[in-house]
C-alpha cells in the first residue's frame, strides 16, 4: 500500500494555534515538520492519523541562538541550517559531522531536529549527538512549558515523552568551555541509516575530564546514553586505556539485533571501536579548547 488513509489538514499560523488543535483533536492528530518519517509511514500505514497539523510556516520555531550558557536550537530548525552552523560548529562540531553523513541535500533541506528526536528512531543520528552534547528538549502544552533531559525523552522504540496536547519547540545545548565533539558512523552506502553510530563530547578541565556524554544509535531498541563509561571517565586524566575501557563497555551494554544491516555481534564490535574513536577526536577537540 503507497497511499496513506484519508487525513484531514491544516497549517498551523502560531505554536499557540498548533497546542490549541493538537489539544481540541486529541490522540487522532500529529504535528508533520519536515515530513521525511511521518509520510513514508502513512504510506505504509504504520501510522495513520486522522489530522495532520503542518507547522513548516512557523518561522518563529526556526532559529539556532546564542543565550547566556546555552545554545538554542528552534524545533523546526533543519539539518541544512545545522550542518551550515558556525556556531555549532564552534561550540559543537558533532553536529556537523553528523549531519554530513545523514541522506542525502532532499532529506536534509526538509527533515527538522524536532521532527529527528520526536521520531524516536533508534537508528537516527541527532538523538545520539543530543544526548552525547546533553541537550534537553522543551516541550509546550497548553499549561506551558517542561524541559526533558535527553536521558528521559525517548521512552521507547518510536516513543517520547511529549504528552497529548504537546508538542517540541526547542532544544537547548549547555555551552561550557573546554569542550570537543565528535561523531563516527558505519553506514552501507553513504546517505544511508547508520549500521551503528556514537557521538562523543568531552570537557577537559586542568588536564582532566571534567563531564562526558557518549549517545550509541542503531545498536539498541532506543538511542544508548553510555552512563556507565561516562562515570568511568569523569574526572579521570584523558588516556588510551580508558578509551579502550570505555569502548568495551559500550560493546556490553548495547543490545543490537540481526538485521539487513549486518549481524548482532558485528554491530556490538563496532559499537566499541566507534565508542573509542569518537573519545578519542572529541579529546583531542577538548585539549586543543583549553590550551
Ligand atoms: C531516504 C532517507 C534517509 C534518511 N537517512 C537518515 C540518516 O542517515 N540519519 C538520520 O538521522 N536520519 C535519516 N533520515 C530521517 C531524516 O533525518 C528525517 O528528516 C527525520 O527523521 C524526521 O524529521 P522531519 O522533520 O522530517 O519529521 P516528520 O516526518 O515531519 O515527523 C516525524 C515525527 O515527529 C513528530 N514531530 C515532528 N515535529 C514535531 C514537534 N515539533 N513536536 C512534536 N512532534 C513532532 C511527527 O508528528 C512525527 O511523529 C532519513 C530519511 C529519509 C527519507
Amino acid at each position: 500500500m503507497q497511499t496513506p488513509a484519508p487525513f484531514d489538514y491544516e497549517r498551523a499560523t502560531s505554536v499557540e494555534g498548533a497546542i490549541a488543535s493538537l489539544e481540541r483533536i486529541g490522540p487522532d492528530a500529529r504535528i508533520i515538520a519536515g515530513g521525511h518519517s511521518l509520510l513514508p509511514m502513512m504510506k505504509l500505514r504504520l501510522a495513520n492519523p486522522a489530522h495532520l497539523i503542518d507547522i513548516n510556516d512557523l518561522d518563529e520555531l526556526s532559529y539556532i541562538r546564542d543565550a547566556d550558557d546555552e545554545i538554542r536550537i528552534g524545533a523546526l530548525t533543519r539539518h541544512v541550517d545545522l550542518l551550515k552552523s558556525g556556531l555549532l560548529a564552534q561550540w559543537f562540531p558533532v553536529f556537523r559531522e553528523a549531519e554530513q553523513v545523514i541522506a542525502d541535500p532532499v532529506v536534509r533541506n526538509r527533515g527538522t531536529i524536532g521532527g529527528s528526536l520526536c521520531q524516536a528512531d533508534a537508528a537516527e543520528d541527532l538523538s545520539a549527538v543530543c544526548t552525547a552534547a546533553k541537550a534537553r528538549v522543551v516541550v509546550r502544552g497548553a499549561g506551558g512549558e517542561r524541559v526533558i533531559s535527553m536521558g528521559d525523552f525517548h521512552v521507547g522504540p518510536y516513543m517520547t515523552a511529549v504528552g497529548a496536547g504537546e508538542m517540541v519547540t526547542e532544544v537547548r545545548l549547555p555551552r561550557r568551555p573546554g569542550g570537543g565533539s565528535a561523531h563516527e558512523k558505519v553506514e552501507r552506502r553513504a546517505g544511508d541509516f547508520a549500521i551503528a553510530a556514537v557521538s562523543a563530547a568531552v570537557w577537559i578541565d586542568g588536564g582532566t575530564i571534567a563531564d562526558v556524554g557518549v549517545g550509541l544509535s542503531a545498536v539498541a531498541p532506543i538511542t544508548v546514553e553510555l552512563s556507565r563509561a561516562e562515570d568511568l571517565l569523569r574526572g579521570r586524566a584523558p588516556s588510551e586505556e580508558l578509551f579502550e575501557q570505555a569502548g568495551q563497555i559500550a560493546s556490553e551494554d548495547c543490545a543490537p539485533t540481526a538485521d539487513g544491516r549486518g549481524p548482532a555481534d558485528y554491530k556490538r564490535h563496532l559499537a566499541g571501536a566507534l565508542t573509542k574513536r569518537a573519545l578519542r577526536r572529541a579529546t583531542a577537540r577538548a585539549l586543543h579548547q583549553e590550551a
